[in-house]
């Protein structure tokens, strides 16, 4: 089986290289997006088996590459996720809205996130 491949959007340059490393330390390959059009048009070409998503992104926000993911039939089944330091009730019902499979909360807990990817991507939504 070939190592499963992430899509990380993430316009913060200190969060994308501590995701990315993390991750390529667990075993995945990671695909980096630094705004939301260029995410959405990487995830058409390269099909990642999950997509990690900042909120506040320089063109359009993590919302609506999300509901632009879902919308389209050649991205609609990959599991999306939220990376996200808005964590409010509101804040996950917009979230979930969306479209989004699920959040993970910032600041990024370097221990559990390979753990919190894993699960996502087994299509497992209830993990935090
Ligand atoms: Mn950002």
């Amino acid at each position: 089986m070939s190592k499963a491949r992430i899509l990380y959007i993430e316009d913060n340059l200190d969060n994308m290289i501590l995701v990315k490393r993390i991750l390529e330390a667990s075993g995945y390959e990671v695909i980096n997006a630094e705004t939301g059009s260029e995410g959405v048009s990487k995830a058409e070409q390269l099909k990642p088996d999950l997509v990690i998503t900042d909120i506040n992104l320089p063109d359009i926000d993590g919302y609506e590459v999300t509901q632009r993911l879902k919308k389209s039939s050649q991205t609609a089944s990959i599991p999306v996720v939220a990376m996200t330091a808005n964590v409010m009730q509101q804040d996950r019902e917009k979230v979930s809205q969306a479209g989004c499979d699920g959040y993970i909360a910032k600041p990024i807990d370097v221990d559990s996130l390979p753990d919190q990817v894993e699960h996502f991507i087994r299509g497992n939504k209830n993990v935090r």
